[in-house]
């Protein structure tokens, strides 16, 4: 017995047994008052009776208080220690059953706490965020992605204290009261903008901790930069056409008509047509470039480049534009230069696009050094291995710090007229930029106004994988 307490008969077994035997005595009395039963038989039968009746009551419900006691307690949750009642006495089976209903009771709290945690592991490893509510929109549930979004712990706090949206709660509420699916979009300004398409979903029946309706985040954002990235780049792609096309109609217009038998005149709008040509030709032909290249930027090349003999190359092809310029190009290559993995055409176009444009933007009269390296270790962030760095610097008028991030974006110019004006399409750097991811390598840029630009290329020297 738990405590050890003295085995007793409670009094509730007491009067149980009193119950019996008064009415029998007095059944017995009544029988030999009325001469129908001699006394001593009567009072000998009664009393063996009332022994009898005794030791069945202790025998088969003694110790029930007990049980009960013990019963109580597993209902309260309390984990108390299991009473030992008599041998084969009633509460003995009684609590033989009750602990077999207790094992299968743990069981299941085990199995359901084992599923609570895995759900728990389940919801967090979603990367949308969600928040499941009460049927009065208070937050039961957050997973990790929510927690990340609106506020560390917003278990308890109503939907309406995190999300300060009026249309998004609205819909909440419709869907608590019509029990349907509901959509909203909802725009995050802070700690960055981020729209997102919110599910509503109340559930068919509310859970035992209260959960009734689930609101899940579906981050547009990336969707929508995508979807504007790719509406600026057409307007882009169509007013860089527009302009030349433009020119061209009007004086093929002016040829046909008013300038018809004008031989000078023609002469002179061959030349600007020629050129105009030639800027969409160039147009189409980086936009080509762009597009093949990113197409295969998963893929680093398979090839071994000679550095050195590129940047001749691409020396020697540009120094009559720079000589027209009175500009120098200085090449600092060291003997022993290791071959680069790499593609020879990809890595052609790369230092041609910054040869020229240090040549377009470096002034009249100055120098363009270009020095390559072979280093151990790069030093820039994410190469940690053994590279090879390109300098190419120019003298030029240089770039000022808020625009030095920008660069390498498709159509981005400082001076839109000015680079026009030089030939330029837009595309250079954007180019160079893909061409250096391709080849798992880094670009840095250092400039500032008046001192002159320095665009480095670094290329690791250790094929890397593919992505
Ligand atoms: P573009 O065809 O206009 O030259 P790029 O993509 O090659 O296009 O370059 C983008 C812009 O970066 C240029 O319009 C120019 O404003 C600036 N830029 C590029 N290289 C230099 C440089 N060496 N010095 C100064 N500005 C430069």
């Amino acid at each position: 017995m738990p405590g050890g307490q003295p085995r007793t008969i409670p009094k509730r077994w007491f009067f149980l047994w009193a119950a019996v035997v008064v009415p029998g005595a007095a059944v017995l009395t009544l029988l030999v008052l009325l001469n129908q039963l001699a006394m001593w038989p009567a009072i000998f039968g009664g009393t063996l009776g009332a022994v009898a009746l005794f030791f069945v009551v202790r025998t088969y419900l003694a110790d029930f208080d007990t049980v009960i006691a013990y019963i109580g307690d597993l209902a309260r949750d309390k984990k108390p220690q299991a009473p030992e009642p008599r041998a084969h006495s009633a509460a003995d089976e009684i609590l033989s059953a009750v602990r077999t209903l207790n094992r299968t009771h743990d069981r299941r709290t085990s199995e359901l706490e084992t599923l609570a945690e895995a759900n728990v592991t389940i919801l967090d490893s979603i990367p949308d965020p969600l928040l499941l509510l009460n049927r009065v929109r208070q937050i039961r549930q957050a997973n990790r992605a929510a927690r990340g979004l609106v506020t560390a712990n917003p278990i308890g706090q109503d939907l309406a204290s995190v999300i300060r949206d009026p249309a998004l709660l609205e819909e909440v509420d419709i869907a608590l009261e019509t029990r349907s699916d509901r959509e909203a979009l909802f725009t995050l300004p802070y700690p960055r903008l981020q729209h997102f398409l919110v599910r509503i979903t109340p559930l068919a029946k509310v859970t035992a901790d209260g959960t009734a309706l689930i609101v899940s985040l579906h981050d547009l954002t990336a969707m929508k930069q995508l979807e504007q990235t790719r509406v600026d780049f057409i307007a882009n792609v169509s007013h860089e056409l527009r302009t030349p096309l433009a020119t061209l109609v009007g004086f093929i217009e002016t040829l046909q008509g008013p300038a018809k038998d004008d031989a000078k005149a023609r002469a002179h709008f061959l030349e600007i047509m020629d050129s105009q040509t030639k800027r969409m030709v160039r147009l189409v032909e980086d936009l080509l470039s762009l597009s093949r290249i990113e197409l295969s930027e998963h893929l680093p090349p398979a090839d071994t480049v000679p550095i050195d003999a590129v940047l001749k190359t691409v020396r020697d092809m540009l120094s009559l534009e720079a000589k027209s310029h009175g500009i120098t190009i200085a090449l600092d290559l060291p003997e022993d230069l290791p071959e680069v993995p790499g593609s020879r055409d990809e890595l052609t176009q790369l230092f041609q696009n910054l040869i020229d444009n240090a040549i377009k933007y470096g002034g009249t009269d100055t120098t363009i050094r270009i020095e390559a390296r072979r280093a151990e270790r790069s030093g820039v962030v994410g190469l940690p291995g053994p590279a090879l760095s390109v300098r190419v610097q120019d003298e030029g008028e240089g770039i000022a710090p808020e625009h030095l991030a920008r660069l390498t974006e498709r159509f981005y110019r400082i001076d839109r007229a000015r680079s026009r004006e030089l030939g330029g399409t837009g595309l250079g750097l954007a180019i160079v930029k893909h061409i250096v991811n391709r080849h798992r390598g880094r670009l840095t840029i250092e400039s500032a106004l008046g001192r002159g630009s320095t665009f480095t290329v670094f290329l690791p020297l250790e094929a890397g994988p593919a992505s």
